[in-house]
């Protein structure tokens, strides 16, 4: 059965389970707890699990072991193409096992059009993967339940022992991952300031030798651009004096580009760490990265990191810019990671946002950005995703609480600092970030409060927000 909504009231609704989704994003952060992010630590939560949902998991999504030495999190089950079943999960301090569907009327709303004959095939491939495959509801220990219920399930003897396994090397692992909350990190290499100055001088010894070329291209150009305007025909001497000129130029320009890509490479492999498996955010499968630290930002890409690579270009272009993103950003953002796959969430924030074939670029959180479809670095992308790191870093939480100074300069400021900015108290204060780095006057003017308060965010650590 599946309830049918009008355009207005859908987008209500989107925006009620927007609300409802940062809400548990805050009462997972506000716990003291140790995000989970190990993969084999993963597998064996997975195996955990799986003694009750007994249809097979495909992914967990978000898993944190708490303060009161209960676990928490997402997991998924992929059931085909048509539907992922997402649920969220608890193991309590007695090692009791729960978990509940989050999208309960998307599992109902398939187990409906399987009845219709032209989902038949994609029923029999199901059928063929996972002969126990609960259709209509969720899998809870041998039987199945409805879609709406919860399972809860004792642990048995050797599932209590591997889950006491499972908490001991997530709290011995967990001191060195654990995310911090308003202490920032202290990392920031001096030699990535060295790397600036490095560019800076090289770039300092090819001005010269491009300045005389580009005088000498521009006086070639301005002599065949009098010819035209005198309606004169240019000769042989003139035409190749400019094409030398132009060709010479560019010579010089693509030449200090391969040095300076050169010796960014050059910095970068000094951090360079061999490929790890990683699986984050949106990701469906791990993926092996390479990784490379810069200025206190671990990069991880596919593909060996050499001068030619999209990331090596990305990170040569910034410091080019020499306009260095500020530390006070980038402290709550430790890895960005570049991924060749589609955010598996891609469907869920179509409906959410009411935005048709919703792609994203990108997502932030939890100290971490991951970028989808094997899109690289753009500065003002970063930002945005640094933005919802930083929200994190202050508020526990990607969407701003009512209480914050931020909110109620927003509902004085009125409207949004970008149509984006729209879909959720979350990506406004994002969106306020970016533009707050990428165009601070138009910020200025469309919500002058909320500039001030990302001012004093940035500036003063001590500043609630
Ligand atoms: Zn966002």
């Amino acid at each position: 059965m599946s309830l049918q909504f009008a355009e207005h009231e859908y987008k209500i609704v989107g925006l009620y389970v927007t609300r409802l989704l940062c809400d548990r994003a805050i009462e997972f952060a506000e716990n003291d707890s140790t995000k989970i992010t190990d993969p084999q630590l993963l597998l064996e939560l997975r195996d955990i699990l799986e003694t009750q949902y007994q249809d097979g998991i495909t992914a967990i999504p978000q898993a944190q072991l708490n303060a009161n030495d209960s676990f928490s999190g997402i997991f998924e089950d992929r059931v085909d193409s048509k539907l992922t079943k997402r649920f969220k999960f608890a193991i309590a301090p007695d090692d009791e096992i729960s978990y509940s569907l989050v999208n309960p009327s998307d599992v109902e709303e398939f187990a409906d059009s399987l009845r219709s004959a032209s989902h038949r095939a994609s029923l029999d491939f199901v059928a063929q993967k996972k002969a126990s495959n609960c259709t209509k509801g969720i899998a809870c220990g041998g039987s199945c339940i409805s879609a709406k219920k919860t399972c809860r399930k004792n642990a048995d003897a050797p599932t209590k022992k591997k889950i006491a396994q499972v908490r001991t090397k997530v709290k011995a692992e967990g001191s060195s991952s654990k995310p911090q909350k308003t202490k920032a990190r202290t990392k920031v290499k001096a030699e990535s300031g060295g790397l600036r100055e490095k560019i800076k001088k090289l770039r300092g010894q090819y001005q010269e030798q491009t300045d005389a070329l580009r005088k000498e291209y521009d006086a070639a150009k301005a002599i065949l651009a009098t010819k035209i305007v005198e309606r004169k025909t240019q000769t042989r001497a003139e035409q190749k004096r400019f094409i030398d000129a132009e060709q010479a130029l560019l010579a010089k320009e693509i030449e200090y580009i391969r040095q300076r890509d050169k010796l960014v490479t050059q910095e970068l492999k000094k951090s360079y760490k061999d490929p790890q498996p990683q699986l984050h955010h949106g990701m469906s499968e791990s993926e092996d990265m390479w990784s490379v630290e810069h200025e206190g930002v671990r990069y991880h890409s596919t593909g060996s990191l050499d001068k030619n690579h999209p990331l090596i270009k990305a990170i040569s272009l910034d410091v080019e810019e020499n306009d260095p993103l500020p530390k006070s950003l980038t402290r709550y953002t430790s890895d960005v990671y570049f991924s060749s796959q589609r955010n598996r969430d891609d469907k869920y924030w179509e409906k959410t946002y009411n935005i048709k074939d919703f792609k994203s670029a990108a997502t932030g959180g939890n100290g971490s950005v991951v970028y989808y479809n094997g899109g690289s670095s753009d500065r003002g992308t970063l930002i945005h995703e640094m933005g919802h790191n930083l929200a994190t870093g202050r508020y526990g939480a990607t969407a701003p609480p009512e209480s914050s100074n931020y909110i109620q300069a927003a509902i004085k400021d009125g409207d949004h600092p970008s149509s984006y900015g729209r879909n959720s108290r979350a990506e406004d204060f994002a969106e306020t970030a970016r533009m707050y780095h990428t165009s601070p006057d138009l910020l200025k003017e469309k919500s002058p409060l909320r500039y001030q308060v990302m001012k004093q965010i940035l500036e003063d650590e001590n500043f609630g927000g």
